[in-house]
């Protein structure tokens, strides 16, 4: 299969406003894809090589990428930069050079999809003393031979900025029409990707082996789980109307979610999007290592800072020290973690997915030597409102965000944001609205002290159904100075020409982006509003809710997709709640 193929697709759903087309033209991608290539077609397509969890990535620096194009076209590297500079793409700048270029050379070979995925991969692998010069004869040599659409997306690839926007959603229902008749094979599929997170290999194996070849999916150890997630009321006597009169009550730690895979006696840590973290927790590692005393286990937990002199809980924030790849021993003893156990989805040999949350906890603790700082999270099993408000309450002294109440007969739902974990979040009791993480999908020019930069964001959340972003608000305010001189070559990346085709905006910002970058933001109260589209209808016709003088709260959301980012049922869930509180106020 020739690469330019997958390119051709690529360069249409770039261009299509329609979200229902980028599927279609994903089902005519997979029906000419050889069977045995599939999984690579799909990396490529989501820009990446491998699942993210393998960990191996691909993001060259830009100033390689653009000695091979200027290698390659026979143009000063000064030349390349200057490009780049005015077009913020060097996917466009390198078919640009290309199509000069490609009058001078009369001897390229066409590109097979094959060839471009194992000249990435080595590309990607090679490390050490020489891996420069060998990472720029490779590339430099895909670019000899590449058309000049082809040298876009090659480079774009590498650079770790292709960006089409696709759901992982978007994949799944493609491949289900692609290769199944039927449309129940839909859950098939996504159960197998709940339960393995990656979409290659079930693409994979659906082709070769069919429906039967992916029930046969089980959970295994160092492949993470797609984590289940948790929705959200503000009402404790509502929650329990939702989970049957009872609930496990856990308190809501504010860390980092860590799902651990201990094999005798090997960690591996990955984090809610799944990527491998256990180089940033080394003591993390450890005291999994020593206090799992499954030989073979797959466990959540939260992993909180903590006071190193007091033991006390810290925010989030501070975990930010160990986001980074060198010092982090230094930074391990200034600013040490306790983990917070709280859920067992595999324990040697046995799946305890498909098992009661009640025994899996019962489980947990069997597999668990508890110690000061490894433990399971706080818990208290009732039906009484008012104990879970004194349970709340303990939890947000000792530094947590609030409880999370789960269903005791509930299942571990993969992948899945259900009403069998419901959060009770401590900013409900305010009367600003809690946090809430937007999805930026255009901005709008700033003027006077702003220009230059950006004036407004707009920022959008999630329509599940549809699988588009709906606007909710304009965000001007929160910035730091540092924050607004850093917008745009921070969101550089995901500009596109128009509106995204999974976009739904009344606005017409003066710059669109390609939904990925996610930011939180806070306000004073929802409200009715004829402009934006976020929940359009649902409450009242010809309105969607908006968000009351929103401001950006600093904490970028690099831990979620678009597609976690607040939902429109969640805000139509708040807007209720809101309603309520005022009405028992009144
Ligand atoms: P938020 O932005 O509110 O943290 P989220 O979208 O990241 O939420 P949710 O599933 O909505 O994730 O909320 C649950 C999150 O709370 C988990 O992802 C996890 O990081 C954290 N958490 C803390 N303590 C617990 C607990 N005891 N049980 C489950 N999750 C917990």
């Amino acid at each position: 299969m020739r690469y330019l193929e997958i390119v051709d697709i690529y360069e249409r759903i770039e261009a299509t406003t329609k979200r229902l087309e980028m599927t279609d033209f994903l089902v005519e991608l997979f029906k000419k894809t050889p069977k045995e290539i599939v999984d690579k077609v799909i990396y490529l397509t989501q820009g990446k090589l491998y699942p993210d969890f393998v960990g191996i990535e691909l993001g060259i620096a830009e100033k390689l990428a653009a000695k091979a194009i200027s290698m390659t076209c026979g143009v000063d590297q000064e030349d390349v930069e200057k490009h780049l500079n005015e077009k913020g793409d060097l996917g466009l700048v390198a078919e640009q050079l290309t199509k000069s270029k490609r009058q001078a050379t009369l001897f390229s070979k066409p590109l097979s999809v094959k060839g471009v995925y194992d000249t990435l991969e080595k590309v990607a692998k090679a490390s050490g003393e020489g891996s420069m010069e060998l990472k720029l004869r490779l590339l430099s040599g895909l670019l000899a031979d590449a058309e000049p659409k082809e040298a876009k997306y090659i480079l774009r690839t590498v650079t770790g900025k292709l960006r089409l926007g696709i759901a992982d959603m978007t994949l799944l229902d493609a491949l289900a029409t692609a290769y199944t008749e039927s449309k129940e094979n839909r859950v098939l599929i996504e159960r197998a990707y709940n339960l393995s997170s990656d979409l290659g290999d079930v693409a994979k194996t659906l082709a070769e082996k069919g429906p039967n070849g992916i029930k046969k999916y089980r959970v295994k150890v160092n492949r993470p789980i797609r984590m289940m997630l948790a929705q959200r009321l503000g009402v404790p006597e509502e929650i329990l109307e939702k989970l049957g009169g009872e609930a496990a009550c856990e308190w809501k730690y504010d860390g980092e979610r860590v799902q651990i895979h201990k094999k005798g006696i090997e960690v591996t840590l990955f984090s809610r999007r799944l990527e491998n973290i256990t180089l940033q927790y080394p003591d993390a590692c450890e005291l999994a290592g020593k206090q799992l005393k499954a030989e073979e286990a797959i466990v959540e937990a939260e992993c909180v800072a903590i006071d190193p002199e007091t033991g006390e809980l810290l925010p989030f924030q501070e975990l930010m020290h160990r986001r980074r790849k060198y010092g982090i021993e230094e930074a391990k003893e200034k600013f040490p973690v306790s983990l917070y156990l709280f859920d067992v989805l595999y324990a040697d040999g046995e799946d305890f997915t498909e098992k009661a949350y009640s025994e899996r906890r019962k489980k947990l603790k069997k597999i668990t030597r508890e110690s000061e700082r490894l433990k399971l999270a706080e818990s208290l099993v009732t039906g009484d409102a008012k104990k879970i408000m004194q349970f709340f309450d303990k939890a947000v002294e000792a530094g947590c965000e609030g409880l999370i109440l789960k269903s005791r007969s509930g299942t571990y739902q993969a992948g899945a944001r259900g009403w069998l974990w419901i959060k009770l979040k401590r900013s409900y009791q305010s009367k600003i609205i809690e946090p809430i993480d937007v999805v930026i999908v255009g901005a709008f020019h700033g003027r006077g002290k702003r220009s230059g930069s950006y004036g407004a964001l707009l920022g959008a959340v999630y329509d599940k159904e549809k699988d588009v972003f709906a606007t909710i608000c304009k965000i001007g305010s929160g910035f730091t100075d540092e924050d607004l001189k850093n917008l745009p070559s921070m969101l550089a990346p995901h500009a596109i020409k128009h509106m995204h085709a999974r976009v739904l905006s009344e606005f017409k910002a003066d710059v669109w982006f390609t939904p990925a970058a996610v930011i939180e933001i806070i306000g004073d109260e929802l409200t009715l509003s004829p402009v934006h589209t976020c929940a359009y209808g649902v409450i009242r016709e010809g309105s969607g809710i908006a968000v009351r003088f929103p401001r950006f709260t600093g904490r970028w959301r690099t831990d979620k997709a678009p597609e976690d980012a607040t939902t429109v049922e969640e805000i139509v869930e708040m807007y209720r709640a809101q309603l309520k509180k005022i009405e028992e106020v009144q």
